[in-house]
């Protein structure tokens, strides 16, 4: 063992489904809805993955998934993944009035807790975007974490209410709130490397050697040079379960595993841990 180093490594899966092209990008082409239809083919791929490594992961599940996929979630949450808030149908809560992102809140909540039974402690904003209120209602409906930010890369910290913009004048940092924001980067997002939009101008279709190489690069930064942290990666069945990219990620779990001190954890473990360790003070709970 090596005591200087405690990494621990959250594997988390957004199950979109068919809601981000429903949701997201508004397209009602049966084969683009398609596109979405493969991540119950990739969930399941994932899922014997998982089981075969035993390792735990974290997936953000639309509130559509979960009523279109009934049984694909069941299978996760049965075989003790946790899951997380990603809204209904992938709304972007920017685009949304508060009233009606409550509402989305509220019912992405239900559809989960019919599920596990029990309130989903973590949430992810679609689109990784979020509102001015989002954080608020995260603390009013006992959200334990956000992962939707990217102010850092491999430590958590405190999400904040009521920041001001100006450009007249320097950015006025909000008080923080008692919701631990587990950062993440399009850096470790397998979306834009390898998704390809058109007509959009957006190729994608990287070779998963390409994206090895950056996600093991960061890992080994946060490794070697800081030693202690998160390394989260972000990833959708309808994307990193194609064959290839699985043999890839099969890989980055192997050279994961060949550290000391390297521990996968879920992104609510992660999160519980972390804010025992490093309460909120001065910060405003309520
Ligand atoms: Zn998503």
């Amino acid at each position: 063992m090596n005591p200087s180093k405690n990494i621990a490594v959250c594997l988390s899966f957004d199950f979109d489904g068919i809601s981000v092209w429903s949701g997201s990008f508004r397209t009602r082409s049966p084969s683009t809805l398609s596109r979405g239809e493969f991540g119950k083919v990739g969930t399941a791929r994932i899922l014997d993955l998982l089981d075969r490594y035993r390792l735990p992961a974290s997936w953000f599940i639309p509130g559509h998934t979960a009523e279109t996929y009934p049984d694909s979630v069941r299978r996760i949450a049965d075989a003790g993944h946790e899951l997380g808030h990603h809204g209904y149908c992938h709304e972007n809560p920017r685009s949304l009035s508060a009233d009606q992102e409550r509402d989305i809140l509220e019912r992405g909540i239900a559809c989960l807790q019919r599920v596990t039974g029990k309130a989903p402690i973590g949430y992810r904003s679609p689109a990784a975007d979020v509102s001015p209120v989002t954080h608020s209602l995260l603390l009013e409906y006992g959200f334990v974490y956000d992962s939707s930010m990217m102010a850092d890369d491999f430590t958590p910290y405190y999400c904040r209410v009521g920041d001001e913009m100006r450009t007249d004048a320097p950015y006025v940092f909000g008080q923080e709130i008692d919701v631990l924001e587990l950062p993440l980067d399009w850096s470790l997002d397998d979306w834009p490397y390898f998704n390809l939009h058109w007509p959009a101008n957006h190729v994608g279709l990287r070779t998963p050697d390409e994206v090895y190489q950056i996600w093991a690069a960061d890992f080994d930064f946060l490794y070697d040079r800081i030693g202690q942290g998160v390394y989260t990666l972000t990833m959708h069945p309808q994307v990193i379960g194609r064959g290839h990219r699985l043999l890839m990620l099969e890989r980055l779990i192997d050279y994961f595993q060949g550290h000391d001190g390297v521990a996968f954890k879920t992104m609510g473990q992660v999160a519980t841990e972390w804010k025992q360790a490093h309460p909120l003070r001065g910060g405003s709970d309520a």
